[in-house]
């Protein structure tokens, strides 16, 4: 009986130690991060580096417009410290999961001091919208993890100059007052920023097919301006752009929306591929 007795408090230290470890483990300290899609898991991702445990709701090569999440996606994101998302309606889904979170996790609108459209929500596309979305990431993160902060602005100055240099790189490009024709219209504020015009074959959200009749009129369109590409995102596929450009007698060209990425690439060189694509298609 002695002997029982006294093995007790060892066996409640070992059971304690045992919790303690596991806990650590599950917990690194670091601020647990989820994002909503490519985009914003790539911007938190370049400011957060090895400070923050990121997670991404939306797989990495899935569109995500008409993305709905699991009960075990929202059971996870009730856990996050942190929640970061585009906003103006890119996420249908995060507005109810919104109102369902506990109170201790912190939502991040990435768009809300940005003016938008009210219509298209692919802001990221301008880089100086993106520049604006990355400094609402850092002043989160910064905020919720202030021991890092000074590595979380270190790293958003020098991706900020990266940017910068890639909007030089498109001003010099003599994009102003051309027409890209694309499948999914989702390119409204990289044309405004660069003086160009975007003709769309399905709507923003990329979810509805043009009849026989808008398709006809668009090839009719291409040919009298002299059009030589459509460009298509590849994360939904080349189909309706190879159709057309069969059709129109022009070339189908990668036009990236960075909704995803199947080769996980940055912002910037994504950014980088797209102006080598327009060049090669306007
Ligand atoms: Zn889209």
């Amino acid at each position: 009986m002695k002997k029982i007795i006294k093995l007790i408090p060892l066996m409640l230290i070992l059971v304690l130690a045992l919790t303690s470890c596991q806990k650590n483990a599950e917990n690194s300290g670091k601020p647990k991060v989820y994002t909503s899609f490519y985009a914003m898991y790539d911007f938190t991702k370049t400011i957060g580096g090895d400070d923050i445990d990121l997670t991404n709701i939306v797989p990495t090569g899935t569109e995500p417009h008409d993305f709905e999440p699991t009960a075990s996606d929202m059971a996870k994101l009730s856990e996050a410290d942190i929640f970061i998302y585009n906003g103006v309606g890119m996420e249908s889904w995060a507005d109810k999961i919104i109102e369902t979170l506990p109170q201790n996790v912190k939502v991040i609108c990435t768009s809300e001091q940005i003016p938008t459209d009210g219509n298209d929500p692919h802001i990221w596309l301008s880089p100086q919208n993106a520049k604006l979305q990355m400094q609402a990431i850092c002043n989160v993160l910064s905020e919720v993890d202030s021991k890092n902060a000074q590595n979380y602005i270190n790293r958003l100055d020098s991706y900020l100059t990266q940017i910068d240099e890639v909007d030089t790189e498109y001003k010099n490009a003599e994009l102003d007052g051309k027409t890209i024709f694309v499948t999914h219209g989702a390119y409204s504020y990289l044309c405004n920023d660069y003086g160009m015009k975007q003709v769309a074959l399905e709507g923003v959200t990329g979810d509805s097919d043009p009849s026989p009749s808008q398709m006809a009129k668009v090839v009719d369109q291409i040919k009298s301006e002299g059009i030589s590409c459509i460009f298509y995102d590849p994360l939904e596929g080349d189909k309706m752009a190879q159709a057309v450009a069969n059709e129109a007698d022009i070339q189908a060209l990668p036009l990236y929306t960075f909704e995803g990425d199947s080769e996980s690439r940055d912002y910037v060189t994504v950014m980088k591929a797209n102006l080598e694509e327009l060049k090669k298609g306007i």
